[in-house]
């Protein structure tokens, strides 16, 4: 696989390169230089495949010369060690669970394909890769999670103190080995600019081969893809009925809760190799400058607003240049395969509670954003699928205060609460960064 940035489409990068770059030289994001078309055939033979399955046969394609076959197989068999089901909420809605992994968000997915391509690399090279990233919680749950154990790769996760949650904390805290949080005294920009200037610091620079693992990396998208595949394949398979696999076009359309649009992109990416899906819903809350363009043709970052789906809470989404690449910044031809959605905190509190009274289903308030999205927008022809990003249970305050009791632990989370905390206090300065980093 060759990929260009967006911001320059006639120099090609390899896999690896990008991989361990995450982000061009000229500041573009990476894309494929080719998304094979797949035949009818490729798609059909996967039905009935579990999410692994088909995550093989998706990378035979697309990483057939970067990874042998073994390669390919050790990635696969690391990185989906669990199922994304899906749950249907009456005859024409339904939702893919992507929270079954380790942190219980889809981020798993990504995290731990990202690792085990990484651990592969620095085996054939010998040498060690050192991650380094900053997180207002979630990412570096995600990350710590999918990187614990990875040979050849240390990470180091840089957080402010007192400024996540307790139970996000613990989640990147406490595994140890390979894993070091570095806890700033200082805000989450203090620990995104250090992290800038360790890139940028020739001391740290000579010892360490130093990369980033948030949601601009390649290796983080392409696994997305795969159950985009699964839920797209499993329910035209199902409703043959109405879906023949070589007459009319498929109809279903896909409702995809959004922050910085990586989730989304891997959905584009997709259905650009010829998956049956008719269109996107793009669904947000407060923070809709994506939504805006897709209404007015103007694209507008501006600063983020705190909704009770924080994880969506994105001013300037990183992967929007991605996305106006795909379509040649071709705005209406966007519009056509995109709709945007978004929501207020008031109407997805609402909505969470009116759909465990209709289906019994607990909802995160991301998810709940995705809902509403394809609620108001799927067409009588269509059928929907919600993607389900989180578990409710990840949502302690907001799931309790909207339905008292209803919402399990997962026995994961309570385990983790209960571990010991070690982390390496050190203050919002790159003398004191540079100390702890040079000193492992
Ligand atoms: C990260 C995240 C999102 C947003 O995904 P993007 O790929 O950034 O658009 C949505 N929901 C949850 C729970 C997340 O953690």
């Amino acid at each position: 696989m060759q990929l260009y940035s967006t911001g320059n489409r006639k120099v090609k990068t390899d896999f690896r390169t990008a991989v361990k770059r995450g982000l061009a030289p000229d500041g573009g994001l990476y894309m494929p230089a080719l998304l094979p078309r797949m035949p009818e055939s490729f798609w059909q033979e996967m039905i009935g495949d579990p999410l692994n399955i088909k995550a093989r046969k998706l990378f035979d394609v697309l990483l057939l010369d970067v990874f042998s076959e073994n390669e390919r197989n050790e990635i696969v068999e690391r990185a989906f060690t669990f199922e994304a089901p899906i749950v249907s909420l009456g005859d024409k809605m339904h939702v893919i669970e992507l929270f079954h992994g380790p942190t219980l968000a889809f981020k798993d997915f990504g995290a731990r394909t990202m690792a085990a391509m990484l651990s592969v690399f620095a085996r054939q090279e010998k040498e060690k890769v050192t991650i380094i990233t900053a997180t207002s919680g979630d990412t570096g749950a995600a990350v710590a999670q999918g990187f614990h154990g990875a040979a050849g790769v240390e990470v180091y996760i840089f957080y402010p103190s007192g400024q996540v949650s307790p139970l996000q904390e613990k989640q990147f805290t406490t595994m140890g080995d390979n894993i070091r949080a570095l806890e700033v005294d200082g805000t989450f920009d203090d620990c995104q600019r250090l992290v800038k200037s360790c890139f940028a610091d020739p001391q740290i620079r000579l010892n360490k081969q130093l990369t980033t693992a948030n949601s601009i990396n390649i290796a983080r998208l392409l696994p997305q893809m795969v159950y985009y595949i699964h839920a797209a394949i499993e329910l035209n398979a199902k409703s043959e009925g109405h879906f023949t696999p070589s007459g009319e076009v498929e109809k279903l359309v896909c409702s995809v809760p959004s922050g910085n649009f990586g989730n989304l992109t891997a959905g584009l990416l997709a259905f650009k190799m010829g998956l049956k899906i008719s269109r996107f819903i793009a669904s947000t809350n407060s923070n809709h400058v994506v939504p805006d363009y897709l209404d007015g043709g103007k694209f507008q970052p501006k600063p983020s607003l705190r909704t009770i789906s924080n994880a969506m809470d994105v001013g300037n989404p990183s992967n929007f240049d991605r996305m106006l690449d795909l379509y040649d910044h071709d705005h209406d031809a966007m519009a056509r395969d995109i709709t945007g959605a978004w929501y207020d905190d008031d109407l997805t509190r609402q909505t969470i509670v009116q759909v465990w009274d209709h289906h019994r289903y607990a909802m995160d308030p991301h998810t709940a954003v995705g809902y509403l999205g394809c609620k108001e927008h799927m067409s009588d022809d269509e059928q929907g699928l919600i993607l389900a990003t989180a578990h409710p249970a990840k949502f302690p305050e907001t799931m309790n205060e909207l339905l008292p009791g209803i919402v399990e632990t997962p026995k994961r989370l309570t385990e983790i609460a209960s571990r010991k905390k070690e982390s390496v206090p050190v203050p919002a300065e790159l003398d004191a960064v540079r100390d702890v980093l040079l000193k492992n």
